[in-house]
């Protein structure tokens, strides 16, 4: 089907696409195009103008700068999978850019859009709420900064305000280490559910753990009385089950065509454990 009609305009600079925005309370921003196309094609929602923000300079490029590891909104999702400094000091991310969909999305779908779209079947956000990323937006009017964990608010819902645009993802390097566990029915598939584990160890003891869930809930959800448990004790049989525990009071499982909520219940303390359990086993 084809999309109804829409203005099409392509801002060469973030000043002038958030003016463009101020002025034009309903327009939307067009990343990488792979979810909010489908849906405009889909005719499930129809909007009068596009802002393409795939001219914008500055909105690229990964880069280590001291103590963060700094992704532009527009970087797509392989760049992000492919990335050997990346694969080595945050295996997570990694891992969870590998497992998006296919070839074709990867290389099209930006980290931002995967980000903005709200979708909690999306990928990313679960690792954003593990690795306590930030995220850096702009408007006409002012630049701030949100928290990961501020942001995912609801089913296709984020603290983006009319206007904004999200333009950078400040991911803080602590040394720790991570996996992204996600169970799908095919190959290329949405997580039927999906888990990120990021540790810092102090010897064989956790000095953080975060701990973020895709699909388990309305949105993109951080566990964080699993996290808070896991801090300062040893990753003992024990100490995991008590904490995979604690993961499934955040959740919200509905009964679906992708199974039970005592089979997802299961499954993500599976995951869970397999993620602790292979830390520092991905694969260089
Ligand atoms: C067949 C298929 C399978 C998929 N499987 C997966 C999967 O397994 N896991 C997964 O995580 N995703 C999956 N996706 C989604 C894909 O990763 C998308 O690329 C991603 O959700 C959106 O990124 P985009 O750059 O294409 O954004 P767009 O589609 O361009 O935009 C998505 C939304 O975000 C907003 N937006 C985008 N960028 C910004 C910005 N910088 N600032 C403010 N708002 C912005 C847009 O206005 C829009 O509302 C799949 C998509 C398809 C088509």
């Amino acid at each position: 089907m084809f999309p109804d009609k829409f203005d099409y305009y392509a801002p060469k600079s973030i000043e002038e696409a958030a003016k463009f925005l101020s002025g034009h309370e309903d327009a939307k921003v067009l990343a990488g195009g792979q979810s909010l196309i489908p849906l405009l094609k889909l005719r499930f929602t129809s909007v009068p103008e596009i802002v393409d923000i795939g001219r914008i300079k500055g909105l690229d490029g990964i880069t280590f700068q001291g103590n963060y590891l700094e992704i532009g909104s527009m970087v797509c999702t392989s760049e992000i999978a492919e990335n050997s400094s990346i694969r080595k000091k945050f295996p997570a991310l990694s891992e969870a850019a590998g497992q998006i969909a296919d070839p074709l999305v990867r290389n099209r779908g930006t980290i931002g859009g995967d980000i903005c779209h709200g979708d909690p079947a999306n990928d990313f956000p679960a690792v954003m709420l593990a690795m306590d990323a930030e995220f850096e937006i702009s408007s006409a009017t002012r630049k701030r900064t949100v928290k990961a964990e501020d942001f995912f608010v609801d089913t296709f819902s984020t603290a983006l305000e009319q206007g904004e645009i999200l333009t950078k993802i400040k991911i803080p390097d602590t040394g720790s280490s991570g996996r992204y566990m996600k169970y799908k029915k095919y190959a290329g598939d949405f997580s039927i559910l999906g888990i990120a584990v990021n540790l810092s160890m102090d010897g064989k003891k956790v000095r953080k753990a975060g701990i973020g869930l895709t699909n388990c809930g309305p949105t993109a959800l951080k566990a964080r009385e699993a996290e808070e448990y896991l801090a300062g004790k040893e990753l003992s049989d024990d100490n995991l089950e008590k904490a995979s525990e604690l993961l499934l009071k955040v959740t919200d499982f509905v009964d679906d065509d992708n199974g039970s909520v005592k089979f997802k219940e299961k499954l993500l303390k599976y995951l869970f454990i397999r993620a602790v359990r292979g830390i520092g086993g991905v694969p260089k």
